[in-house]
């Protein structure tokens, strides 16, 4: 398949690309769009053929459930059963923006959309052109994330294309995204709702909408192999670069002599080695290929370069790659939440 790329600006969306884009959908294919969390893979999320293309062009296990994407409340309506209070408080405050809400789903959305659930997950997503194709398509989108599955999510048109070149319709290239972590899951069929992945609505954000908020416990450490996980898609290896991933956790020189003794012993055996530094630690490291990951005076710029850094590591053909820890708060919780799993809970402490 022929994979056709077509660049858009943000502000001045570029309708013929919208238009060709809404047309390949309507026809049950598939197409790539920037959001504001990562990039989606998008198809008719009504129509389990479509549907079942993106498992197959992202290799992902059928039981791992979509996300559906909605421009408006209208469009959500036919989609559920019904629209708890705490859900339409919730989508008051947040949407469009990075909050997913689980929902019973109706009759009209297949199971092959919802990896064989009662439920569907639906977010009204924060982009210009995400709002644009979804309003001009009428299609309620099916749309993971635009990376094969357990790679790093894709932060630009380019992370999309390395992975999916071939395999889908279009890419619609809209820059880099500008949060760069997924969708806080959030589920609204209990009371109170439960965390089902962090993200970048953090639980305190949600609790001051709606009170008490709970998170999956399934989620919070390494999951044990029978684990269930309320999201399905949180058991299974994600995120991960190509080469080793180990993070250190200790105070800032002890780590960061670690790492340096660590790279020297490395290259002496002739490995190539990838250190994931902040603005903060990157000039104290002597040798090595140095990647600073943003400050952490502002989680959200080490949200933002995460799955860049990860992917630039592969590209670099890296052996091994060394990490600092970071703040498991706020945001912090989301950005570990996707470390560990691209480390494999590989955590040592110094
Ligand atoms: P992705 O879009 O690639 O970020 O993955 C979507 C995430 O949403 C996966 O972790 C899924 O398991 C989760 N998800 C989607 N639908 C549901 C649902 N109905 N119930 C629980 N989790 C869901
Ligand atoms: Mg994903």
């Amino acid at each position: 398949m022929n994979t056709i790329i077509k660049k858009t600006e943000v502000n001045n969306i570029d309708l013929e690309v919208i238009k060709q884009a809404s047309d390949i959908l309507r026809d049950g294919g598939m197409v790539a769009f920037p959001t504001e969390t990562v990039y989606g893979l998008g198809a008719d999320a009504l129509d389990e053929k479509a549907s079942a293309k993106i498992y197959a062009a992202k290799g992902r296990p059928s039981d791992n459930p979509l996300i559906v994407h909605v421009a408006d409340v209208k469009q959500l309506e036919p989609l559920v059963k019904d629209i708890p209070d705490n859900a339409v408080k919730l989508m008051d405050k947040f949407w469009p923006g990075p909050m997913t809400l689980i929902f019973e789903k109706s009759d009209i959305v297949p199971s092959g959309t919802t990896g064989g659930l009662q439920t569907v997950a639906i977010r009204m997503p924060n982009h210009p052109v995400a709002l644009s194709l979804i309003k001009n398509s009428q299609v309620a989108i099916a749309a993971p994330s635009a990376n094969t599955s357990g790679r790093p999510s894709p932060t630009t048109a380019q992370h999309v294309e390395n992975d999916l070149s071939g395999k889908i319709d279009m890419i619609i290239d809209g820059g880099a995204v500008g949060i760069g972590i997924e969708s806080t899951i959030v589920d609204v069929t209990v009371n109170p709702p439960m965390i089902l992945r962090p993200g970048y609505i953090t639980k305190k954000m949600l609790e001051d909408v709606v009170g008490d908020v709970e998170v999956d416990k399934a989620i919070l450490g390494k999951m044990s192999p029978d684990a269930k996980p309320k999201a399905p898609g949180m058991k299974y290896k994600h995120y991960a670069p190509k080469a080793d991933l180990t993070m250190f956790r200790g105070e800032k020189d002890a780590v960061v002599n670690h790492i340096n003794n660590l790279v020297k012993e490395g290259i002496a055996e002739g490995k190539k080695i990838g250190i994931i530094a902040s603005d903060e630690t990157f000039s104290m490291y002597k040798e090595g290929n140095v990647i600073s990951i943003g400050t952490r005076s502002d989680d959200d710029s080490i949200a933002r370069n995460l799955y860049a850094v990860l992917r630039k590591f592969d590209d670099m053909n890296v052996d091994v790659i060394y990490s600092e820890i970071f703040e498991d708060d706020g945001l912090g919780q989301a950005i570990m939440n996707r470390m560990l799993k691209a480390a494999a809970y590989h955590v040592l402490q110094v």
